[in-house]
């Protein structure tokens, strides 16, 4: 299997957010027990990698977009066109 520059590129940020290089904010919408596992803080350094992933994967997921927040959207809804 080869990988495409771009997603050997996420795998490596998926990567340092499980190690905790890349570390959650926890301002309340990052993921977590109290919150949900879908749930994504868009200024939040990993869960911006994690929107990546939902992208590619097509997830459902909820972001919290300043004090507004968008559930039920897929994020290729939100996506610019
Ligand atoms: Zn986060």
């Amino acid at each position: 299997m080869t990988l495409s520059a771009k997603s050997a590129a996420l795998i490596e940020q998926l990567r340092r957010v499980a190690t905790r290089e890349i570390e959650h904010i926890n301002r309340g919408s990052c993921p977590d027990k109290v919150e949900g596992v879908s749930v994504r803080d868009d200024e939040c350094p990993a869960c911006k990698v994690l929107i990546k992933a939902d992208r590619i994967l097509g997830q459902t997921c909820t972001v919290q977009a300043g004090e507004e927040q968008i559930a039920g959207l897929t994020l290729e809804q939100q996506a610019p066109r």
